[in-house]
């Protein structure tokens, strides 16, 4: 039996570089999982229809993008009640969620207890927000994909990012593809992935 892995995208939609990744998701076969942004989701309503229509999932990233250990729990939970609100009011129920930089403290893990909502971080970054190239990134996620790799990388230019544009993200989607499916490994939305998946950045010392 072959393996599974998630590709995820955060900080979107963006209304130049999101249609571009589910061109380049179409054109490969594969399905990942948006985790979007509130607001900007508000604005381009027509671009979470279109990842639902083509098989991909909407999950909740933020209504603004903070550090929820710059937060207070009452400013989390405001934080996320908005924005599952906003995602409800287009017709989205998000089930998963990833905190602004995979940052998750004992206030996130509450607050995604009280509204029933799965935190999921990544085993394997792409790094894209740095501007490098395709073989870079590739170079970057090829030791971690394996089964149960949650990947990650993003449909827009978000804080902090070092690039003025996702194009490379773009051209990543179709090598990460046939590098996953070489390996025997099959692209799913995250509602696919079985086992026990990270809550935040892995990295991250403030992740528990
Ligand atoms: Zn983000």
């Amino acid at each position: 039996m072959s393996g599974r892995v998630a590709l995820t995208f955060d900080d979107g939609p963006d209304p130049v570089w999101t249609p571009q990744v589910l061109d380049a998701l179409a054109d490969a076969g594969a399905r990942g999982t948006f985790f979007v942004v509130a607001r900007p989701a508000g604005r381009h309503p027509g671009l979470l229809r279109r990842m639902v229509e083509e098989g991909h999932e909407v999950a909740f990233h933020c209504d603004r993008h903070a550090r929820h250990d710059r937060l207070t729990a009452a400013e989390i939970q405001a934080d996320a009640r908005d924005g599952l609100r906003t995602l409800r009011g287009l017709g989205h129920k998000a089930h998963d969620w990833r905190a602004p930089w995979g940052v998750v403290t004992g206030d996130t893990v509450e607050v995604a207890g009280e509204l029933g909502l799965r935190l999921v971080g990544w085993t394997a970054d792409s790094e894209d927000w740095r501007g490098g190239t395709v073989d870079e990134m590739l170079d970057r996620l090829a030791p971690g994909m394996e089964a149960g790799a949650v990947v990650l990388m993003h449909d827009a230019v978000g804080p902090g990012a070092l690039r003025d544009g996702c194009g490379r993200t773009v051209d990543l989607v179709a090598p990460l593809v046939s590098m996953a499916r070489s390996r025997d490994l099959t692209p799913v939305v995250l509602s696919g992935m079985v086992g026990r998946l990270p809550v935040g950045n892995p990295g991250d010392v403030a992740s528990v």
